[in-house]
């Protein structure tokens, strides 16, 4: 079986979300995607830290870490912040459900995840943080 895999760390900046979303499009590479499928997750990847950014660290100061894992032709990512948690995961996955209305937020983004992903898995602890895991085949189409 073939893998690969990446970790990066980075600063909870709204600039590092291109960055993240780049990086990984970029390790995807390797499994020769078409424009669609490096889109699809382009979009998932920049949602996740996106909400990591706003909702788990506030905007405030945090760590980001992201994981990506490459098995055959699946691609695993994981999205990891130590914020201020979830405390209804089901309800946080509801279309339209936002805590932050007043920012012009949404609720669309784990909706787009789940659209754009084919797994996408959510654990979180209030006051511990959220871990973000998605996997995507390429290559189906
Ligand atoms: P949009 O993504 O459309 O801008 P949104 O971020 O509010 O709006 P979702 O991405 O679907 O919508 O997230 C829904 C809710 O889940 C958020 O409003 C927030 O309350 C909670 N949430 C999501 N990610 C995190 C996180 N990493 N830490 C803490 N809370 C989170
Ligand atoms: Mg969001």
């Amino acid at each position: 079986m073939y893998k690969n895999r990446m970790h990066l760390e980075f600063d909870s900046k709204s600039e590092n979300e291109k960055f993240a979303r780049v990086t990984v499009a970029a390790f995807a590479t390797k499994l020769n995607p078409i424009l669609e499928e490096l889109a699809d997750l382009k979009t998932a990847v920049s949602e996740a830290v996106t909400n990591a950014i706003v909702h788990g660290y506030n905007e405030g100061e945090g760590t980001i870490y992201l994981d990506c894992v490459i098995e055959d032709r699946t691609i695993t990512v994981t999205v990891e912040d130590k914020g201020i948690g979830i405390p209804d995961v089901e309800k946080a996955k509801e279309p339209l459900y936002t805590t932050k209305p007043e920012q012009d937020r949404s609720g669309m983004g784990f909706m787009f995840m789940e659209v754009f992903m084919d797994e996408v898995y959510v654990e979180s602890k209030v006051g511990e943080g959220t871990k973000v895991i998605m996997k995507k085949k390429i290559g189906e189409a």
